[in-house]
């Protein structure tokens, strides 16, 4: 299996080589040459795997540069009871008839990230091992994304982390969560300023090219196509549970940000996985809902992103939606070019042709959106109906999936968060604080361990270069 750009570079490039890399080089995504098709015997083959095992089978159609016998341990030691609590990994549970929640979030960070980071820290020490290299990680984020990465990385030969976050913004439980890290190759840099300092910090330094080359800085961001890869395999998992046989379509409802995550059920579709729509939900910033509605995709500035009670799914613009309307437009650089450089570099936004509007429908997507107001009543209602307590984005997910359910498919909505991360809003719905799993009570309570820094390019150019 080769990768190319959707932005024209037809370079054919081997797993390993794009594992590390960000953007390719003329500033398009990765993508694979095909998507390899699964048939009936080799689903029908696959239905009574472990995730592991499974996992190993979806990977190795995507990856043939590492020997198969190491891909294989590699995956085996990631999804295992021990990380994730469940033999299932990622167990269904049912809220009623026809409506399930697959559980993602039961990795050591409480969210659905971990289920990629965790294998991206096995790939990365993997592939820097067998280099002979190290890599410096740097990053900003104000929680999930950075903590993720942390607990991915932390023990991991041949890799540093260096994560920016704003100094005394992050809710006490995710401070509680990274600063807690005693591993010496984690470095938690507390910015005094707001998480667009951060960002703006992170891209100063990567922009420095000399800089950068020297000390090895890379990323863990959305759009590294492994990590998009390892999220494929829960859509299998969460299909083969809600079926008993593999001639039944199933709806995933995904709670959606930066379109990776939903992006992985697009590919999953494209190889032959039943599914039958796919339900993108989106909360106040819905520049996705907006896109699926309308064919326009207009990108929001600083003042028109909101800060919402579903913190992780607050985006401007969705880092990983190029990949889609690159298979949309029937994998034509030239005018996947024409939309995401010329035509949102020139004005922010691009509106599709009626013509290729229309064949969204053939993808499966349907899209809606969700109100702090919508999570609240979510939330209140799956408590007293279901008796289960969902977080504020799986609500967002939910309550998109009622508007879109249809009779006789099986509708499941992926669990992005545990209710634990965000306990204020969950007090506010139920008047009473979420569980949290015994493994992270008191967790506050645990030294703590970062570094303040002032929103300084330098001080953290120099941080790094003491410690990379
Ligand atoms: C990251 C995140 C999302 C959004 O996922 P994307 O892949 O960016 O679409 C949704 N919910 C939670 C809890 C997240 O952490």
């Amino acid at each position: 299996m080769k990768y190319i750009s959707t932005r024209g570079d037809r370079t054919l490039r081997g797993f390993s080589e794009i594992l590390l890399e960000g953007l390719a080089p003329d500033g398009g995504l990765y993508l694979p040459t095909h998507y390899p098709k699964v048939d009936a015997a080799t689903l029908a083959r696959w239905r009574g795997l472990s995730y592991a095992e499974l996992a190993f089978e979806v990977l190795s159609l995507y990856i043939d540069d590492i020997p198969g016998a190491d891909l294989k341990r590699l995956v085996s030691s990631t999804y295992t009871e021990q990380v994730y609590g469940t033999k299932a990994i990622t167990p269904l549970k049912k809220l009623e008839d026809g409506l399930y929640l697959e559980a993602l979030s039961n990795g050591p960070t409480l969210a659905f990230k971990d289920m990629a980071m965790q294998l991206l820290g096995a790939l990365f020490e993997y592939e820097l091992g067998r280099r002979g290299e190290s890599l410096n990680i740097l990053g900003a984020t104000s929680g999930d994304t950075g903590s993720a990465a942390e607990y991915a990385m932390r023990g991991k030969k041949g890799v540093k982390v260096f994560m920016l976050s704003p100094h005394g913004r992050m809710s006490p439980f995710q401070q509680a969560q990274m600063f807690s890290l005693q591993d010496p190759n984690i470095h938690n840099l507390a910015v005094e300023g707001v998480f667009d300092d951060c960002q703006d910090i992170v891209k100063a330094v990567s922009n420095d090219l000399e800089f950068k080359r020297r000390w090895k800085i890379g990323t863990v961001n959305s759009i590294n196509w492994a990590r998009l890869l390892a999220q494929v395999v829960y859509y299998f998992a969460g299909y083969f549970q809600a079926t008993k046989t593999n001639d039944e379509r199933v709806s995933f409802a995904v709670p959606s940000g930066n379109f990776g995550n939903i992006c992985a059920g697009h590919v999953a579709r494209l190889m032959g996985l039943p599914i039958r729509r796919l339900v993108l939900a989106t909360n106040e910033n819905n520049v996705l809902d907006e896109f699926f509605r309308t064919g326009t995709y207009r990108v929001r500035g600083g003042a028109e992103t909101y800060e919402t009670s579903s913190p992780s799914m607050d985006i401007s613009k969705a880092s990983n939606f190029e990949r889609f309307v690159f298979d949309l437009l029937g994998r034509d650089a030239v005018r996947t070019k024409q939309l995401f450089q010329d035509e949102l570099g020139a004005k922010g936004s691009f509106t599709l042709t009626p013509d290729e509007f229309a064949r969204i429908a053939d993808y499966g997507f349907v899209s809606g959106s969700s109100t702090h107001a919508d999570r609240l009543a979510t939330i209140r209602d799956t408590a007293r109906r279901c008796g289960v307590v969902v977080d504020t984005h799986t609500a967002d997910g939910l309550k998109v999936a009622r508007e879109h359910r249809e009779a006789g498919t099986p509708m499941i909505v992926l669990e992005t968060a545990l209710p634990a991360k965000f306990s204020a809003t969950i007090v506010e719905a139920l008047g009473r604080e979420p569980e949290r799993p015994a493994a992270l009570v008191g967790i506050e309570q645990l030294p703590k361990r970062f570094k303040v820094m002032p929103v300084d390019v330098q001080a953290v150019k120099d941080y790094i270069a003491k410690n990379g």
